[in-house]
């Protein structure tokens, strides 16, 4: 069966991807989205109730328990999954382009993250899936034990809004591989672009209800987290909500992966190739105008080079072209809602009033008028201590902290609530390494910093429990199952 949007207008979502047809919403709430550069009207979704989800959760389960889907084999599900790949490739350039006008994401790093990486990671775990041995059957006490990876079974999958189709495809593309069955429920300030996913999925001729898409608010997250029916949530979002959910899974005894909130840190050391540091400063501190949970953006400097670094991170930050993110030349773009760009002037507000030196930006850009636009701004000596070094801002807002030696160098890194990203900067790669070793984070660059989607990413601490990407990642979707039986049985 083919199924298309075409009744609907370009840019207006109002139906959901539910057992493979775009079906009326259950309630009536909508949600105007609009542009982040320009805070003019993009489209009109359909916001989700908790009577959406249930039916998305059903059509799930259906699929996975009578539907083909169950009986699938691995070499079956990642045909289907190259076909997905293939529709998802041929949208990609719409894609990357909708997400940066939706989320203010400058259009490279859209083309790489939404455009090309969801069919990428289609394609990594179709590979996984075929070459994993999905039952092995080992001697035992009585005779032998066949030990089978067996699907987790219905997947609640919630993402944030920065990443939006990268995010949902690191959840969607092992669980697919691994059998199982998905509702995914994108978040408002995205609403438009999670409708890609559905159309690519129709067109690739996947199974009614593997995949169902309900964009909902919170309330009907919540619903989804506690549904009956479902066997794990994968949730990347705020350490905040990350507790709720959690919580909320260890009551019902649900299995869980939390990818949540960084503050981490890049460590200059004494021997740091600075033209190097710089080089490497946007996508390890202001990747995605800093509304990336990875970003390093407490900078700790050593004392005997403290000023040269303060002045190198300042005049990068001066340097960066803050504008409308379609435009390739543009470095920074817009805050994804006015909601972040309040939260980012309040913390920036909160530098200024603190002892910290601010050495560059400090405000909205006086060019633009409109956007929701800030100034790549850095805060010099920053005490660790201060709510500005220790609490997620997400925006492009840099502290410098300076320290004397590398134990405090690593001492300070480690001083936060959080653990997910980090960088070392040094002409001594050994050295490097041995500093980042130390570093407790799920993922850390010696002299520089960008997500490698083949190897495991997540954080440690606040930031979050499991790992998604690599093959690694697989294991969130699979249960081990052990039958015991005598070696009669199995014919030997
Ligand atoms: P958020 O927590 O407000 O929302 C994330 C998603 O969860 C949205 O879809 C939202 O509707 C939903 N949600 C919120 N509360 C919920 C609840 N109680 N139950 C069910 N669903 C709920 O986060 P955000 O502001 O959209 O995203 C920014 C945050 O995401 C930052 O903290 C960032 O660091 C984090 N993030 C983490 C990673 C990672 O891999 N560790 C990656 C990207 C973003």
């Amino acid at each position: 069966m083919t199924v298309t949007s075409e009744s609907r207008t370009e840019l207006d979502r109002t139906r959901f991807f539910i057992d493979g047809e775009w079906v009326a919403p259950r309630g009536t709430e909508t949600h105007v989205a609009l542009e982040a550069a320009t805070e003019t009207p993009l489209g009109v979704a359909s916001l989700g109730t908790d009577a959406d989800i249930d039916a998305a959760v059903r059509a799930a389960r259906r699929a996975l328990d009578e539907g083909p889907w169950g009986r699938t084999t691995a070499a079956e599900r990642a045909a289907v999954m190259r076909r997905f790949a293939d529709a998802l490739a041929a949208r990609a350039d719409g894609t990357a382009m909708l997400v940066s006008r939706e989320n203010g994401m400058p259009i490279g790093l859209s083309n790489a993250f939404n455009g090309a990486a969801p069919a990428g990671l289609l394609h990594l775990y179709a590979d996984v899936i075929e070459t994993l041995p999905l039952e092995d059957v080992r001697p035992s006490p009585s005779g032998s034990t066949v030990v089978r990876r067996e699907p987790v079974g219905v997947v609640g999958a919630i993402t944030p809004w920065n990443y939006p189709q990268v995010l949902a495809m690191m959840k969607i593309a092992p669980a697919l591989a691994a059998g199982c069955t998905v509702v995914l429920k994108p978040a408002p300030e995205t609403a438009l672009d999670g409708y890609v996913l559905g159309d690519a999925a129709a067109e690739a001729g996947l199974p009614p209800g593997v995949l169902n898409i309900v964009l909902a608010g919170r309330e009907a997250g919540a619903a989804l987290v506690s549904h009956p029916l479902v066997d794990k949530i994968a949730f990347t979002g705020s350490t905040a909500a990350g507790r709720l959910i959690g919580a909320e899974c260890g009551r019902l005894i649900r299995r869980c992966t939390l990818e949540l909130g960084g503050k981490s840190a890049a460590i200059v050391l004494d021997d740091a190739d600075l033209a190097t540091f710089v080089a490497g400063l946007g996508d390890a501190s202001f990747q995605n105008n800093g509304q990336t949970c990875t970003v390093q953006s407490r900078i700790l400097a050593p004392r005997s080079r403290y000023e040269e670094v303060v002045e190198a991170v300042a005049q990068f930050a001066r340097g960066m072209t803050v504008g409308d993110p379609l435009d390739p030349a543009v470095t920074c773009g817009p805050m994804a809602s006015k909601a972040q760009l309040d939260r980012v002037l309040g913390y920036i507000d909160l530098g200024r009033g603190s002892s910290a030196r601010l050495v560059a930006g400090g405000g909205r850009p006086a060019d633009l008028s409109r956007g929701w636009f800030v100034e790549p701004t850095v805060f010099a000596d920053v005490d660790n201590s201060e709510r500005i070094a220790q609490e997620e801002i997400f925006g492009p807002v840099i502290t410098v902290t300076p320290y004397d030696g590398d134990d405090e160098a690593v001492r300070l890194a480690n001083d936060s609530e959080y653990g997910l990203g980090g960088s070392v900067w040094t002409s001594d790669e050994e050295r490097g390494l041995a500093v980042a070793r130390r570093v407790r984070t799920g993922t850390i660059g010696v002299n520089y910093y960008l997500q490698d989607l083949g190897a495991p990413f997540g954080g440690v601490k606040s930031s979050g429990i499991g790992r998604e990407l690599g093959p690694e990642a697989l294991d969130n979707y699979l249960e081990f199952k052990s039958i015991y039986a005598s070696a009669d049985q199995l014919g030997r």
